[in-house]
C-alpha cells in the first residue's frame, strides 16, 4: 500500500499556512453534533481535549491515573525548544527546523518538522497566557538555556519541572472544560481496544479499573495520545505506567507501526544498581549546560574523583567534539560513554558510570546559582544515591528513555485507519532516529493545542459519517473479544510473575536491541522473544479476578503487548541495513565509530502492518525526500 504523507507541496515555510486554508472546516453549530474520543491527558492529550472542546466538539476523554494531573508528562524535568530567539543568539524558525532534522539524522519529514519550528513559539505565547511559570531573566524576558545538539539558547523552562508546569497548565484548560461540560472525564480508564465500523474508528473498549466493567464508548473519531513504550525494555525512566497497548491494539486493527526500533537511550541517568530494581531516574539533559563529563584516563583507576588529578581524567566530550562538548545530542553521548566504559574507564562499584562533575560551575558561579538552576534535581539525586553533587561528580549511565517510533501519521497526524489520530510520543512523530531534548514537550503540544484542531475538522468535514452507537454489531464483537483475552490471562495460573516475564524480556531487549547493535544479537533477540512469549502463555500467574481493582491483570495486559511487540522492534532493527541516530548497527559505522547511514537504500520511514496472527507483519516504506536540506554526515565536532 503506497503511504501518502499528505505533506503539501509549495515553499516549505507556506505548507502549513496554506494546508489550513485548503482544510475544510466544520462550522461552529455543526462542531456541536461531532463526539470525540481522546485517550490519554498528558501533554498532548490534555491539550487536544481542552482545545477541542473550546472549539465547541463533545468531548470524551480516558486516561489510566486517577486524575489526568498524573500523566507520564508531569515527570519532564528539563525545558521545552522554542525558536522565540529572545536571547538574539542566532536562532530562528529554520534553525530549529535544520537543528532537529539533523538531529534526528535525516529520518524525519521535512514539512512536519519545519511545521514544528514554526508552531514551537505558539506553543510558548499559550503556556504563559495560562499562567505557566517559565523562569525569567533579571529583566522580566524568559530566561533560556541550552540542550543537546543546538549551539544557541532557546529551552524554556520552569527550574527542573517543566513538565509538572505545562501539564497543570493544559489540566486547567481540560477542567474547564470539564466543568462547563464539553468534556467528560474518565478517569481509571484502560483501553484495550479500538472498534472499527466500515474501516473507521469509531469507538474504544476500555476496563474500569476499579470495577473491572468492560465499557465500550462512540464517537465520530478517536485521538490516541497514550504515550511512549520505553517501558519495553523494563527498565526505563518512563512512569510505571507507561505502555504500547492503545497502539499495539490498534497496529492489530489496521494502523501502521512505524520505526520501533527507534528508541533514545538518554545519556544522563542515575546508574542501574542491582537487580530488584524497577525504575531508572533521569538526571535531566540541563545539566549538561553546567557539569562536565569525565572519566579517568587510566583503565581501572579506582580512586575517589577527587583524588583524581586534573591531568589524569579524560574529558571526552569536550576533545571529541570541541564544537558542541558536552551538549552533543544524546545518541552521541550516550555511544561514548558506553565506549568509555567498555575500554574499562567506567567508574563506580559497577564500572558502568562515568561522572558528570559540577565543580567547575560552583567555583565560577557559586554554590547558590547552581542551586537555584538545577536545586530540586541535586536533592533527587541525592537522596537515590546519598552522595552530594555539590562536593563530589554526579555518576551517571545511559538508559531507555523516548519512543521516536509509534503509529504511522500523515501530515493530518492521522494513522492508516480513516478517523484514528495519533498525536505525541505515540505516533512516529517528527524527531526521526533520535530526538533533541526538550522537543518532546513541543512536540506533544503542538500536537494539541495547534495541529489537531485543525485537522481533525478537515476530516469530519470531508466525511460522511452515519450514525453509530455503542449498540453496533461491531462493538459487542470488541467486548467479547476483549473480556476473552482477560479471562485468558486469569486462566493459566502459572508459576512465574509478570514481573519476571518483563525483567527477562528487559534484559533481552537491552542486551541485543540497545545502544550497540549487530546482526547476530538481533536475530537472537527475535528468536528468543518468541520463545519467552510461549512460556508467558503458559506459565504466568495473574492473582485476583478481573471484577475488580487488580494491579497484576493490567500489568499482565501490558506485558503481553511488550512480548508481541518487542519482536516488531528486533525485526525493525534487523531490516534496516544501516546506522542512523539511536540505531548503531555495529556493521555500519565511520572510522571514528559514528554512525553510517545508507541514503541511498535506507531514507525512509518503516511502516509495519499487522498481517495476522503467526504471520510475519509487511514493511511498507514511505520514502523520506529532503528539498531544502543538504544531507550530510552528521558531526557535532
Ligand atoms: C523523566 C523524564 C523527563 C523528561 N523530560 C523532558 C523534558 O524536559 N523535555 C521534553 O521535551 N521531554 C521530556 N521528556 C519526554 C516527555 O516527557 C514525553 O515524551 C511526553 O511528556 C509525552 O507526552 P504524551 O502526552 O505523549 O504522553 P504521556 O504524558 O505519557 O501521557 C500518556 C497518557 O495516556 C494514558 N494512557 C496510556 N495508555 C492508555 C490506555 N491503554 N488507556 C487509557 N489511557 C492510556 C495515560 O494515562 C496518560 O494520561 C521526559 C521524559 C521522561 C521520562
Amino acid at each position: 500500500m503506497p503511504l501518502d504523507s499528505k505533506a503539501p507541496g509549495g515553499p516549505l515555510e507556506e505548507k502549513w499556512d496554506r494546508h489550513r486554508f485548503e482544510l475544510k472546516l466544520v462550522n461552529p453549530a455543526n462542531k456541536r453534533k461531532y463526539e470525540i474520543i481522546v485517550v490519554g491527558t498528558g501533554l498532548a492529550g490534555a491539550s487536544a481535549s481542552a482545545t477541542l472542546a473550546e472549539l465547541g466538539y463533545h468531548v470524551k476523554t480516558f486516561c489510566i491515573q486517577d486524575t489526568p494531573r498524573r500523566a507520564h508528562s508531569i515527570a519532564a524535568q528539563g525545558g521545552i525548544n522554542a525558536a522565540k530567539n529572545y536571547q538574539g543568539d542566532g536562532d530562528s524558525i529554520r534553525r530549529l527546523f535544520y537543528d532537529t532534522i539533523k538531529g534526528g539524522d535525516f529520518r524525519s519529514r521535512e514539512a512536519n518538522v519545519y511545521r514544528l519550528a514554526q508552531i514551537s513559539v505558539d506553543i510558548i505565547d499559550q503556556c504563559v497566557a495560562q499562567g505557566v511559570p517559565f523562569a525569567r531573566e533579571y529583566g522580566g524576558l524568559l530566561a533560556n538555556r541550552s540542550f543537546g545538539g543546538a549551539q544557541v539558547s532557546r529551552t524554556f523552562y520552569a527550574r527542573g519541572q517543566t513538565g509538572q508546569q505545562l501539564l497543570l497548565g493544559a489540566y486547567s484548560a481540560l477542567m474547564r472544560q470539564v466543568g462547563i461540560g464539553q468534556v467528560r472525564m474518565f478517569p481509571r480508564r484502560e483501553m484495550l481496544d479500538l472498534v472499527l465500523v466500515d474501516g473507521r474508528a469509531r469507538g474504544i473498549v476500555v476496563r474500569n479499573l476499579i470495577t473491572g466493567e468492560i465499557e465500550s464508548h462512540s464517537a465520530h473519531a478517536v485521538v490516541l495520545a497514550t504515550g511512549g513504550y520505553g517501558n519495553a525494555y523494563f527498565l526505563s525512566t518512563n512512569g510505571m505506567s507507561s505502555n504500547v497497548s492503545a497502539i499495539w491494539r490498534a497496529y492489530k486493527r489496521g494502523a501502521f507501526f512505524a520505526h520501533p526500533s527507534f528508541i533514545q537511550i538518554h545519556p544522563t541517568c542515575i546508574p542501574v544498581h542491582g537487580d530488584y530494581q524497577s525504575k531508572l531516574t533521569l538526571m535531566s539533559e540541563s545539566l549538561r549546560n553546567d557539569g562536565r563529563v569525565w572519566v579517568p584516563k587510566k583503565a581501572g583507576d579506582q580512586r575517589p574523583a577527587e583524588q583524581i588529578p586534573e591531568s589524569e581524567r579524560d574529558y571526552y566530550l569536550e576533545e571529541k567534539y570541541p564544537s558542541f562538548g558536552n551538549l552533543v545530542p544524546r545518541d552521541v553521548a550516550s555511544r561514548n560513554a558506553k565506549q568509555q566504559c567498555d575500554q574499562g574507564k567506567g567508574v563506580g562499584p559497577t564500572g558502568y558510570a562515568v561522572y558528570l562533575d559540577f565543580q567547575d560551575a560552583i567555583k565560577r558561579d557559586g554554590e547558590a546559582v547552581i542551586r537555584k538552576k538545577y536545586g530540586n534535581l541535586f536533592q533527587m539525586y541525592e537522596r537515590i544515591t546519598d552522595d552530594n553533587p555539590y562536593q563530589s561528580p554526579m555518576m551517571i549511565y545511559p538508559a531507555i528513555h523516548y519512543a521516536m517510533g509509534g503509529l504511522w501519521v500523515d501530515y493530518n497526524l492521522m494513522s492508516t485507519i480513516p478517523g484514528l489520530f495519533v498525536l505525541g510520543e505515540a505516533n512516529f512523530s517528527d524527531h526521526g532516529a533520535n530526538r533533541l531534548g526538550a522537543s518532546a514537550l513541543m512536540q506533544g503540544l503542538a500536537d494539541g493545542y495547534f495541529i489537531i484542531p485543525y485537522t481533525i475538522g478537515g476530516y469530519l468535514a470531508g466525511t460522511p459519517l452515519g450514525p453509530v452507537d455503542e449498540g453496533h454489531r461491531a462493538f459487542g464483537e470488541t467486548v467479547k473479544a476483549a473480556k476473552d483475552a482477560t479471562d485468558r490471562l486469569l486462566s493459566i495460573k502459572g508459576r512465574r510473575t509478570v514481573h519476571d516475564f518483563h525483567r527477562e524480556l528487559g534484559h533481552i531487549l537491552w542486551e541485543y536491541c540497545g545502544m550497540s547493535r549487530n546482526e547476530a544479537g538481533m536475530r537472537k533477540a527475535k528468536e528468543r522473544i518468541p520463545e519467552l512469549r510461549e512460556a508467558f502463555w503458559k506459565d504466568v500467574t495473574v492473582p485476583g479476578t478481573s471484577a475488580d481493582f487488580n494491579q497484576s491483570l493490567e500489568r499482565a495486559g501490558r506485558v503481553a503487548d511488550f512480548l508481541e511487540f518487542g519482536e516488531l522492534l528486533a525485526e525493525d532493527a534487523l531490516s534496516r541495513k544501516e546506522s542512523c541516530g539511536c540505531h548503531f548497527n555495529e556493521a555500519y559505522q565511520t572510522p571514528d565509530h559514528e554512525a553510517l547511514r545508507n541514503d541511498e537504500e535506507c531514507c525512509y520511514v518503516a511502516a509495519w502492518e499487522f498481517t495476522g496472527k503467526g504471520k510475519a507483519p509487511a514493511l511498507h516504506k514511505e520514502p523520506l525526500t529532503f528539498e531544502n536540506v543538504k544531507l550530510t554526515q552528521r558531526s557535532y565536532k
